[in-house]
């Protein structure tokens, strides 16, 4: 069993991913500065895996507290730490268009900082959070690993050039495990209703939208566009459920601490795309509850349809996606109709 850093572990993903962590036996020390979580979605990671862990509130940029986990300073962790999962950043595209210098700060410049006190404290075992957003407007669906990387936005060069800086330091010394994980649209929530997804004011994307109108937050959904070249009109995403993005990143992890040193890089999604009027059906089947919708105008920046080819995934980890759309629904609104005002009501 091995010690494993968190960044972020607080958070959507990070917080699914330590109660299977934790479940599979491994000791876990969470950074976080709580800006986009809250301290409770950890007590209920300790409650559901049955497991303590260890918790370091901080920022990334702040290199004193990351010398805490790293076991330097009056506070210190202990060190030890045998690997990073490095979910820790920001991930709104607008907010992201209205202050870059944050995006490049925090994703970049915090990222960076990570990495220096990996590499002085002798860890070089990492798996980073990617996105799919580096693809841009996709030329070819499904994405292969080696389609373009052209993004589109600040939050997308930041995570282009926080990917090519770990490109670059794997080649610069033998030694680094890393693993760059391009996650596709990660909805659902833990199967028990008491983990989930829970932002901060107006949400920004699709599923906690949807969600967020059939538990009566929000009047109603708007559609972002109907003209779309796809069998419906609206936009096609490849949807996969947070637990499965979980057991995505313990299998690479797993891979990382077995294998020689290498640089990993995988798509993690489904292969499967759903349009976003499919999405409110199926929601609304295993909700029974009314979602209403508008149709309106295109989300400038969007692309048509994004879909993994998650093949290679297979190949290197024998991971792939479990759930279906049905059950990503069925656990999102359980967490959604439990926790009404997420992790603060
Ligand atoms: P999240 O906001 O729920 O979790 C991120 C966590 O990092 C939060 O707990 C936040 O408080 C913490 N954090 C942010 N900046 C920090 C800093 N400077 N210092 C310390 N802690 C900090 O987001 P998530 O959905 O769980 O995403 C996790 C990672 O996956 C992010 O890097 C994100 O860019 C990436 N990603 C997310 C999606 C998605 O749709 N959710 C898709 C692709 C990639
Ligand atoms: N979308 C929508 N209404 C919303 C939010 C999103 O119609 O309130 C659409 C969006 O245009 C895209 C899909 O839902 O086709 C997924 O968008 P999301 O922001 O969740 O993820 P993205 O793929 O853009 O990262």
């Amino acid at each position: 069993m091995a010690k494993l850093l968190i960044t972020g572990g607080a958070g959507f993903i990070g917080s699914h991913t330590c109660v299977l962590l934790l479940e599979a036996g491994h000791q876990l020390v969470v950074f976080d500065d709580f800006r986009n979580s809250s301290p409770e979605a950890l007590k209920r990671v300790e409650e559901l895996s049955g497991r303590r862990l260890e918790l370091v509130a901080g920022d990334l940029r702040d290199p004193g507290s990351l010398g805490r986990v790293f076991g330097s300073g009056p506070y210190a962790s202990g060190g030890g730490i045998d690997a990073v999962i490095h979910f820790a950043g920001l991930k709104a595209v607008g907010e992201s268009v209205a202050q870059p210098l944050l995006y490049w700060d925090v994703n970049v410049g915090g990222t960076r900082l990570l990495l220096e006190a990996m590499a002085a404290a002798g860890c070089r075992t990492l798996v980073f959070s990617s996105s799919a957003t580096l693809y841009g407007y996709p030329a070819q669906v499904p994405i292969p690993e080696t389609a373009p990387i052209q993004p589109i936005n600040p939050y997308g060069h930041s995570k282009a050039a926080a990917e090519q800086l770990l490109a670059d330091l794997a080649a610069s010394e033998p030694g680094w495990r890393i693993a760059r994980l391009r996650y596709f649209n990660p909805v659902g929530a833990h199967p028990s209703g008491r983990l989930g997804e829970d932002p901060q004011g107006l949400p920004n994307n699709l599923f906690p939208f949807l969600t967020q109108v059939a538990v009566g937050r929000r009047s109603e959904l708007q559609v972002f566009g109907s003209d779309w070249p796809t069998p419906d009109g609206t936009g096609v995403r490849d949807y996969i459920h947070v637990m499965d993005l979980a057991e995505g990143h313990r299998a690479a992890l797993e891979l990382l601490l077995a294998e020689e040193p290498q640089l990993l890089t995988l798509n993690l999604g489904s292969g499967q795309g759903h349009s976003v009027l499919e999405l409110v059906k199926a929601f609304e089947l295993a909700s029974a509850k009314a979602v209403p919708y508008r149709l309106v105008g295109r989300r400038p920046g969007d692309a048509a349809i994004t879909v993994a080819d998650p093949s290679l995934a297979l190949e290197r980890l024998g991971w792939r996606t479990q759930r279906s759309l049905a059950d990503i629904c069925r656990d999102g609104w359980a967490w959604q109709a439990a926790n009404p005002q997420g992790y603060r009501g």
